[in-house]
């Protein structure tokens, strides 16, 4: 599988509108997971974060929260960030700009959150102009560091190392609470989590704004 652990600098500079790492004064890291809510691996994700004094951000898959609304309140409630990451999981690069934009709205119905995040990071600068066009407030959310925990040929032991080396102050993070990502996160999360803690690092959400009342 080819993907990259950091984000290329020429990624950043195509869509230089979107988020991918942030800039402050105070080291921190915001770590996000996309794909859930999942009814066991969530709340596993929120005790951990609750265990480890940090935020994150959630890219929530549309029918996910319909079918799990309780753990969907619960992030909410914890404070975490929300995000939309479409309702059915649509890749930007195999579908209409249509449809990939009902797929975005209706997501939004149910995820009241300005922030947007492309499943497999697939987007076009024409999807991205179509969302807009709906949707005006939606800022683009991509990431700095790849933990690869998708990735069934990766050891857990090596996708906490990724983490652990390619991070840096501002770095937005990628994990999945996902069945698939579930061997690797289960043990990566709780060892990224205690290393950022000990060294003083904020784990913070990302801020967003609510698009509907
Ligand atoms: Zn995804």
């Amino acid at each position: 599988m080819l993907y990259w652990t950091r984000t290329p600098f020429w990624m950043k500079a195509l869509f230089p509108a979107f988020s991918w790492r942030i800039q402050e004064a105070e080291p921190a890291v915001y770590i996000t997971f996309d794909d859930g809510p999942h009814p066991e691996i969530t709340p596993f994700v929120l005790e951990q974060l609750r265990h480890h004094q940090a935020h994150a951000t959630f890219f929530c898959i549309g029918h996910r929260v319909v079918q799990f609304p309780d753990i969907y309140q619960q992030i909410f409630i914890e404070q975490h960030g929300l995000g939309n990451h479409t309702y059915d999981h649509v890749d930007g690069w195999h579908i209409s700009s249509r449809k990939y934009v009902d797929n975005v709205m209706l997501a939004a119905v149910h995820i009241n959150s300005n922030l947007f995040r492309p499943p497999y990071g697939h987007i076009t600068p024409w999807l991205y102009h179509k969302i807009k066009q709906q949707l005006p407030d939606m800022q683009v959310v991509m990431w700095d560091v790849l933990s690869g925990d998708f990735d069934t040929s990766l050891s857990p032991q090596a996708c906490a190392e990724k983490v652990l080396f390619k991070a840096r102050p501002g770095s937005i993070i990628v994990f999945h609470d996902s069945e698939k990502a579930r061997p690797r996160l289960e043990y990566a999360l709780p060892r990224v989590l205690a290393y950022f803690q000990k060294k003083g690092w904020q784990m913070k959400a990302l801020p967003y704004q609510k698009i509907h009342a």
